[in-house]
């Protein structure tokens, strides 16, 4: 087991706010800074199966408005990690979990109570599409439905606003009776993508969202995430490096649970800070 973490930790007098960014001064101008806004902020987290440790003292700050790749071998923690931060892992049995997850300062296992609401917030994609054996169109006013919204003009506008946000629009605007599991594997995903941002979620946890895709819908996927993050906050899970590289712009390498290093994209796969990160950028193991 490795022994440190990333060296972006602070102490956390409420890091939610916002941590000034130094930038190169303008000439003969004050020293300006751009203020970075801390989405989710991450403590100390441990988490157990069991007796069995996967996570060990896991502290990041997840930036608004970027993507955060997870990377690491198979095992190392990506996807506990990620279920972490939307209380996912809450429904396994036997698991343990301390340290402390904020979204917006809010401790989202001691301030919210209900999960369904912080799943609204933050919501998530998993590997495997899983949409609902429903037609398209109920797929994604699934959510509002559950959420109260009667009005229908209001459900048709937000299914269609919600489509084209997520690339689909113009493939399915004229088979929205159809049934959802007809879609392409490609096109099932980016509609799960849509069911999840039909109820306005404010942070998107993708779990290896592409990894059954082919490279076309893969492709379309990796605009999406693109697009989306002028809007929302993601971290996705990818054991694909390129992908992590070309979509993100802070990653997270993992190993045996514990987080080696986060830093700006480029950087992790260019200069690592550390040695345990080049030797997994440049394919020593994993
Ligand atoms: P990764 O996403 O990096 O492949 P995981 O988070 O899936 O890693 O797994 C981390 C560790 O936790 C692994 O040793 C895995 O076997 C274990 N693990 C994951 N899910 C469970 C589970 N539901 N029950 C018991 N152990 C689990």
């Amino acid at each position: 087991m490795l022994d440190n973490n990333i060296d972006t930790m602070t102490d956390d007098k409420e890091r939610a706010t916002l941590i000034p960014q130094p930038t190169t001064p303008a000439r003969h101008t004050e020293k300006q800074t751009t203020p970075t806004q801390i989405k989710m902020s991450v403590r100390d987290v441990n988490f157990f199966y069991g007796e069995k440790p996967a996570l060990h003292q896991v502290s990041i700050d997840i930036v608004v408005n970027q993507v955060t790749a997870l990377i690491g071998p198979s095992g190392c923690g990506k996807s506990t990690f990620l279920r972490t931060l939307n209380r996912m892992n809450d429904t396994i049995p036997e698991t343990r979990m301390t340290g402390t997850v904020k979204l917006d300062g809010v401790d989202v296992y001691q301030s919210i109570k209900d999960e369904s609401t912080l799943r609204t917030q933050v919501g998530m994609i998993f590997q495997k599409s899983n949409p609902f054996p429903k037609s398209i169109f109920d797929n994604v006013a699934y959510g509002l439905r559950v959420n109260g919204i009667r009005d229908k003009y209001l459900i048709a506008q937000t299914v269609e606003r919600t489509l084209k946000k997520a690339y689909l629009w113009e493939e399915v605007k004229d088979i929205m009776d159809n049934s959802a599991l007809a879609l392409s594997g490609g096109q099932q995903q980016r509609l799960c993508i849509a069911r999840a941002l039909a109820v306005e979620p404010e942070v998107i946890l993708m779990d290896e969202p592409a990894s059954a895709l082919d490279p076309i819908s893969t492709a379309k996927i990796e605009d999406l995430i693109a697009e989306l993050k002028r809007n929302y906050t993601i971290v996705i899970v990818t054991h694909n490096m390129q992908q992590a590289a070309r979509v993100s712009d802070t990653t997270a390498f993992f190993y045996e649970g514990v987080l080696i290093e986060h830093g700006p994209t480029k950087q992790i796969f260019t200069k690592p800070d550390r040695k345990k990160t080049e030797d997994y950028i440049t394919g020593r193991f994993g």
